[in-house]
């Protein structure tokens, strides 16, 4: 039986990420048709080559006029939606103006509906002052302006503006390809009954899914049994594949794990193992010719969170994105016991009016994936001695 000395000291958690980071080099960008561009992350300036709105429109349903004292005018015309009037508006009269429509050359003010008397050929209006419910071209978007910088992921409100724009593709980043591998000869997959021993395999989903939230593209999830030989089947397929290789399983230091020899084998070199981590502290990090592998603990909480601190980030540096996750300052909810040698990754939800308070999902075992239900965030607890008391302040690092 051969145990694996570990020769490198575990890192803290931000010397880990500067480790994983430094490796991970954006990837090249494709044109993505703005439907199709929710969650990618934007490889070039977006820079406005017309301005929004794009003419002078009107604000209201109403009547287009020169502005002046209260008076009753004949109805010339109409301007609406998409057809606009097409003449030049002369003083003393009016054209009925629908909202959104090109305020006709000439007009200066729009008078609601509501307060005017409209009787068909003609309208009194009120007294009016210039550019009264007139919504000016590029009120919103000047030519030139940079609307959306390189790296911005891509919401709901960037594809609105873009296409506000006329932009019908945007270069966006590759989305990394992800191979998952999941060892452990107690896996079984759900839906398949459980021989004794064995348990349902949470990982392959729980990351699968992590994988997809962080806008990457997932190859696959292949199953290794706790042999070298399988392990090594299974990580070549992977690192063949895959801009980014994520392993659970099987990277600590018991007889059965293989990964951490069988990816020395395939030619990964190693850049760290072992985080001062709880949960977590096994993680191992490798490259092979730009390719990142990862070997996460198999513990299904220790797995999400090394995904949450370690992976994300470098899918999200791979797409030209800020790794860095949002994180914010709340003040913790109850006792929290510190660990002496490692920061720990509490799980919490957030809430409270006025100051932000932090409450523990519950027991915080690294099997206990439930206390990843609800989560809003991990607090990075401090390694020391005793504890942190309710009212201390933590920071969290928002999912
Ligand atoms: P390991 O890191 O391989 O020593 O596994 C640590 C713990 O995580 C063990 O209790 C495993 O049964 C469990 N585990 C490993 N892989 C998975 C998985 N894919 N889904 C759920 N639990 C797992
Ligand atoms: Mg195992």
């Amino acid at each position: 039986m051969s145990y694996i000395r570990r020769v490198s000291r575990p890192l803290a958690i931000e010397e880990a990420r500067e480790r994983v980071l430094a490796e991970a080099r954006p990837l090249a960008a494709e044109d993505v048709p703005v439907e199709r561009a929710l969650g990618r992350v934007l490889a070039a300036e977006v820079v406005a080559d017309m301005q929004v709105p794009p003419f002078d429109s009107s604000a209201m349903d109403g009547f287009a006029v020169v502005a002046g004292p209260e008076a009753d005018l004949p109805v010339v015309g109409e301007s609406r939606a998409g057809h606009p009037f097409g003449a030049r508006l002369e003083p003393g009269s009016a054209v009925r103006i629908s909202t959104g429509a090109v305020v006709p050359e000439g007009a200066d003010a729009v008078v609601p509906v509501e307060r005017t008397e409209d009787a068909g050929d003609r309208v009194r209006v009120p007294e009016t002052r210039q550019g009264a419910n007139i919504r000016y071209a590029g009120e919103d978007v000047r030519p030139g302006d940079v609307v959306l910088r390189s790296g911005t992921p891509l919401g709901p409100a960037e594809l609105g503006v873009a296409a506000s724009l006329g932009h019908a593709v945007l270069a966006c980043a590759n989305r990394p390809r992800v191979a998952l591998v999941v060892t452990g000869d107690e896996l079984a997959r759900p839906g398949e009954p459980l021989e004794p021993g064995g348990i349902y395999s949470s990982n392959g989903y729980a990351l699968a899914a992590q994988v997809e939230r962080a806008g990457a593209a997932l190859t696959g999830v292949e199953s290794a049994p706790d042999t070298a030989d399988g392990t090594r089947a299974a990580l070549a397929g992977a690192l063949g594949e895959a801009d980014v290789v994520c392993v659970s399983g099987g990277v600590s230091v018991g007889p059965h794990d293989h990964v951490r020899t069988t990816m020395a084998e395939l030619g990964v070199e190693e850049r760290f193992w072992g985080v001062r981590l709880r949960p977590g502290k096994p993680t191992w990090f490798g490259v092979r010719d730009g390719t990142l592998a990862f070997g996460l603990p198999g513990n299904p909480v220790s797995a999400m969170v090394t995904f949450q601190l370690f992976v994300r980030p470098a899918l999200a540096a791979l797409q030209g994105a800020d790794p860095a996750a949002r994180r914010v300052g709340a003040v913790l909810a109850e006792e929290v016991r510190r660990n002496p040698g490692r920061e720990q990754a509490v799980r919490v939800r957030l809430g409270g009016d006025g100051e932000l308070r932090a409450t523990p999902t519950g027991p915080q075992g690294s099997h206990q994936l439930t206390s990843m239900l609800g989560a809003d965030g991990l607090a990075l607890i401090p390694a020391g001695e005793g504890a942190l008391t309710a009212g201390d302040t933590v920071e969290v690092e928002l999912l």
